[in-house]
């Protein structure tokens, strides 16, 4: 992906007020390797329950809060991400929920998916085949 900066990521939340997007840690930029990602994500690093996914998505930047379902959201059982569909890398699929954004997140609104816990999405896409 192009690589980013921080002003395009925190101006590029959708479903966050201007307030949360400036208090949201930014991973280190320059220490990414933006040609290996076709997404970037990270955990917030001063609220571990919240992480960040940020594109470029019909010509623009966008990124979204997302926080981990329930306690960790962690999956008791195997999992298929539903981002990279990756059928070996099932044992660290957790479910996390997105506020909506406009008043139906205002009014508690959300959407839920399931995807890697670690955003290792491009990774698992671009590993060698194995048999
Ligand atoms: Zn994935």
């Amino acid at each position: 992906m192009q690589p980013l900066t921080e002003q395009q990521i925190r101006r590029s939340f959708v479903n966050a007020s201007k307030g949360e997007a400036t208090r949201a840690s930014i991973p280190d930029l320059d220490t990414i390797d933006w040609d290996a990602l076709d997404y970037l994500g990270w955990t917030d690093a001063k609220r571990p329950g919240l992480s960040h996914v940020v594109l470029h998505l019909d010509d623009a930047v966008r990124g979204i809060f997302l926080r981990a379902a329930g306690s960790g959201g962690q999956m008791s059982r195997q999992a298929i991400c539903v981002w990279c569909e990756d059928i070996k890398a099932t044992d660290n699929v957790r479910m996390v929920i997105a506020p909506l954004a406009g008043q139906a997140g205002r009014r508690g609104g959300t959407i839920g998916t399931l995807a890697c816990a670690d955003f290792a999405c491009s990774a698992n896409a671009r590993r060698a085949p194995t048999r």
